[in-house]
């Protein structure tokens, strides 16, 4: 990896795990119709506002051992997680796309997954709110990195194969906020990356799901949301490449480089 590499993954490393502390935020307001801006972040069990020393990414969890400086309540080790899969996710978008727009587009994907899944996990939610103005976001990037007909194309083989499940499910194998969620993911993904993601989300969708099924009393309807399986297949096909073929490639070119091969 070259310097100049190094660092703007670096300070890709660090963008990302500032845009996560934002993204706990907006994880944590927006599903109770809270304003992200107002007011400022604070403590949520004794609601004393937050210095900026209280506010640094990961460095202040660690330096107050997850509990508030203030009551000393603990915070959920999650805030950190945020960040630190934001940051990983920034990082990932410029070592695979560049720090050009394909770059930004992939960093947006990554930030729109997260605070995707944690509100699907938690209110088993996939808020309008968010998919809309990303996925208009994903096509005004699309159309810039000409790419849009792979983008629309992505979109409606989402939007037909979730919707087709949702229509003869009747709703019971996944919601409406998936079918939108499947169509945004078409956006950024394209056909060849969405068949993929739509097949990969299915099968971890099984896997997972099939011990929770098997452990649970017959005849008990689980409410399992679907949305985590999506994100984690458009994560892995969007963000694999890089981590799989990159050591490879710097194993070869080290390789190349020293012993002459
Ligand atoms: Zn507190």
């Amino acid at each position: 990896m070259s310097l100049e590499t190094l660092l703007l993954t670096s300070c890709a490393a660090i963008l990302g795990a500032a845009i996560g502390s934002f993204l706990n935020v907006v994880i944590h307001r927006t599903p109770r119709s809270e304003s992200i801006a107002y007011p400022g972040s604070r403590c949520t069990a004794c609601g004393h506002s937050l210095s900026w020393s209280d506010n640094i990414p990961v460095l202040s969890w660690l330096a107050l051992r997850g509990r508030c400086r203030y009551c000393k309540a603990p915070i959920s080790a999650r805030y950190m997680v945020v960040e630190l899969m934001t940051a990983a996710v920034f990082a990932l978008a410029v070592l695979e796309f560049g720090a050009g727009l394909a770059g930004v587009r992939a960093a947006l994907l990554g930030t729109f997954l997260i605070a995707t899944m944690f509100i699907d996990i938690d209110h088993l939610l996939i808020l309008d709110s968010i998919t809309i103005p990303v996925a208009a976001a994903g096509l005004l990037l699309s159309i810039a990195l000409h790419q849009a007909l792979s983008a629309l194309e992505g979109a409606f083989l989402g939007a037909a194969l979730f919707g087709a499940v949702y229509l003869i499910s009747r709703g019971r194998g996944l919601g409406l906020g998936d079918v939108k969620l499947a169509a945004c993911l078409g956006i950024f993904l394209g056909l060849a990356n969405g068949i993929t993601a739509f097949a990969a989300s299915f099968v971890i969708g099984a896997l997972l799901a099939l011990p929770v099924l098997a452990l649970s009393s017959r005849g008990r309807k689980d409410v399992l949301p679907f949305g985590p399986f999506l994100v984690l297949a458009a994560l892995i096909v969007t963000f694999s490449p890089v981590l799989v073929f990159g050591p490879y490639q710097a194993y070869q070119s080290f390789v190349s480089r020293h012993l002459g091969m």
